[in-house]
């Protein structure tokens, strides 16, 4: 069996995939893509992802579609943090440890449900969002993403115009001035919604309450925590 030795412990060649682009998206996000190997996933699930044989990985959920040749990660650098900072530097050729793929963050029935899928998200936690949209091109979806700054809308040409919505709380320039709470409390989701939410822990009780008072059923809520 071919192994790679990265870090302190040899890795086995199928968790390993070879960089084949690191871009900066803003000064502190940038997308990880990879070759794909043999990985099988649904969007909405996530890997655990790190520099081989080091020991530590973390989970990041995947952001391209099922149908892609590669696999695409976007990522935030975390000031102090350790995978986040250590995958930053990764040059085309270098390989990235995988494990993988977990995760019940899922679209069951994609083709066959019609209702509106309201997908809420904070900075990196649109990633799932958009493996959705890439995957299940005749779903009926709206995003919203709460972003700090204007520029951080990443991607957003990959969402048509009408489905997405920045919430850019730091200064104008977004399609809404202010938090995603107060968009979702001028813009109430339709109760037969199936809202999808992702970001920080905060973000999401808030929201989840929130969507609970405009009627939508709790049944129809799914989280996905990324902090
Ligand atoms: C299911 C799942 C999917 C995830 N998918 C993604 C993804 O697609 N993209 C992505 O960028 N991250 C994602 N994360 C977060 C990721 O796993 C790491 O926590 C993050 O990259 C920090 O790892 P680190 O080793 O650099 O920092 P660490 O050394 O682990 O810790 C740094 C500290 O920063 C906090 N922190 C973690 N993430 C953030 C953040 N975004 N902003 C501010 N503080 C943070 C942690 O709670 C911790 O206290 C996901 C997490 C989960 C659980």
């Amino acid at each position: 069996m071919q192994k790679v030795e990265g870090g302190s412990a040899a890795v086995r060649a199928d968790h390993l995939h070879k960089v084949l682009e690191v871009r900066f998206l803003t000064e502190d996000a940038y997308l990880i893509r990879c070759e794909r190997g043999s990985l099988q996933f649904k969007a909405g699930q996530c890997v655990n992802l790190g520099f081989p044989g080091a020991g530590v990985n973390r989970e990041y959920s995947i952001y391209s579609g099922e149908d892609a040749l590669h696999l695409d990660f976007l990522i935030k650098e975390v000031k102090g943090g350790i995978v986040s900072v250590q995958l930053k530097s990764m040059k085309p050729g270098d390989h990235v440890e995988i494990h993988g793929c977990y995760g019940d963050f899922r679209i069951k029935n994609p083709e066959h449900d019609g209702r509106p899928h309201l997908f809420i998200g904070t900075g990196t936690g649109i990633a799932p969002f958009h493996a959705f949209v890439q995957s299940y091109p005749g779903l009926d979806y709206k995003v919203v993403h709460g972003i700090r700054f204007a520029r951080e809308t990443y991607d957003r040409q990959d969402y048509a115009a009408d489905r997405y919505a920045s919430c850019v709380s730091r200064e104008d320039g977004g399609d809404f001035r202010g938090r995603l709470t107060d968009y979702l409390k001028k813009n109430p989701a339709a109760k037969d919604s199936i809202c999808y939410l992702c970001g920080n822990r905060a973000m999401i009780s808030e929201t989840y309450e929130l969507l609970r008072s405009q009627g939508v059923p709790s049944d129809n809520i799914l989280s996905e925590a990324f902090f």
